[in-house]
């Protein structure tokens, strides 16, 4: 009789042919995991073209500006610049870090819907014209410091089924956006088009279809009203795998095609996505190591040198890195905590390795995306350093 295989020896199997095949492409990248100091974040800057080269690829008609919040190391702004990239904004330091690798401004937009007035005055000052809105009050704002501003409305759409949902605090419906570029016409900005953003990790296309059909109702009543738009922004949302396989670049692009072709028969001027997670995501690994071990109440509890507090916030929200150990032998479950004192500082539970050490170095996959960006010092911890090569 065959035996099955436990669900904790696929998922350490699913994380070593990960681990294995991250390595494969470079013998450099296997020599600095396994000797860094840790904690790591090592980001692979030819696996993150080779993401880039694969989105124009299967979506040719689109241009890219990646979302910078994601990861802004200036290793992966100067790649992604290199292979003609954009970039989305939200702060003079990311505007400020961009502009000194020599990406013109032509090629940075900013689609955070609220933004801090200095910011909006340095962005126009330094030649960035293109800004999201989805209020009244914003368009206010900015046609008082940048008066010809090119304007936005940010679209609400469902974010069922993103694992790292924007519920409610942005977007407009359908009605409220028609006004707003009405008010932005009248308020001298020039408005240019719509944007939605489906909710981070979105493995859900039906999230993608409604941004599509609402926003060609939108730009279909906006002309009748004598407003004549160009952009078209589907914002950012393409997932990476963690411990699951996720919807590919190909499969969003087939199915962004067709919704395009059917709601959108004549192409706008200018189709723009701002993929963050989907460009770096799953091109870093972050190494750490061992630093405790403990049994509490029949529970196998190993301690790591970063934590929830340095990067690892995402995990709060639900994220499922999959991690793993250079090492053979009987699998056991363990519960994975973080460095700081704090109780909620826990990186995962029901996690599948052989037996460690203290010392040994464990590996969190897909760990490029929204992890040193979100650390902090908290209780004097560093974050990460980041290695990118
Ligand atoms: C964060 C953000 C993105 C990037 O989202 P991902 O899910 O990482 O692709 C794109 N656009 C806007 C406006 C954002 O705030």
């Amino acid at each position: 009789m065959a035996t099955l295989v436990n669900s904790g020896e696929l998922q350490f199997e699913f994380a070593r042919r990960y681990f294995n095949e991250f390595v494969s492409v470079r013998e450099e990248l296997l020599r600095t995991l396994r000797t860094v100091e840790t904690p790591a974040l090592v980001m692979d800057l030819e696996g993150i073209k080779s993401r880039y080269v694969e989105i124009k690829y299967h979506l040719p008609e689109f241009n890219v500006y990646y979302a910078v919040k994601a990861n802004d190391d200036i290793k992966v702004l100067s790649a992604l610049s290199k292979m003609g990239s954009g970039f989305e904004v939200a702060s003079a330091e990311e505007l400020k870090k961009v502009l000194s690798l020599g990406v013109p401004p032509e090629k940075i937009i900013s689609s955070n819907p609220i933004k801090p007035p200095e910011f909006i005055d340095y962005a126009y000052s330094v030649g960035v014209k293109r800004f999201a809105v989805d209020s009244f009050t914003e368009v206010e704002k900015i046609a008082k410091i940048a008066p010809r501003a090119r304007v936005y409305v940010r679209v609400v759409v469902p974010n069922e089924g993103s694992e790292w949902p924007l519920s409610r605090k942005f977007g407009v419906d359908k009605d409220t956006a028609l006004e707003i570029l009405d008010y932005a016409n009248r308020k001298g900005l020039v408005p240019i088009g719509l944007t939605f953003h489906v909710g981070s990790q979105c493995n859900n296309l039906r999230n993608w279809f409604i941004g599509i059909r609402d926003s060609a109702y939108i730009w279909q009543k906006a002309l009748q009203k004598g407003i004549r738009m160009l952009v078209l922004n589907i914002g950012g949302g393409l997932p990476v795998r963690y411990i699951r396989e996720a919807l590919r670049v190909e499969d969003v692009a087939y199915y962004l095609r067709g919704l395009l072709r059917k709601y959108f028969p004549s192409q706008p001027y200018e189709l723009q996505m701002e993929p963050g997670r989907g460009v770096v995501g799953d091109k870093g690994i972050l190494v750490t190591r061992v630093i405790g071990k403990a049994k509490r109440g029949g529970e196998n509890w190993i301690y790591l040198d970063t934590g929830v507090f340095n990067g690892l916030a995402e995990v709060l929200g639900g994220i499922r890195y999959p991690i793993y150990v250079e090492k053979e032998g009987d699998l056991k479950e363990w519960t994975v905590g973080g460095i700081s004192c704090d109780s909620m500082d826990v990186i995962a539970k029901g996690v599948f390795l052989p037996e460690v050490e203290v010392g040994d170095r464990i590996y969190l996959l897909s760990a490029g995306a929204y992890t040193t960006v979100y650390g902090a010092n908290f209780n004097g911890f560093p974050v990460p350093q980041v290695i990118a090569l």
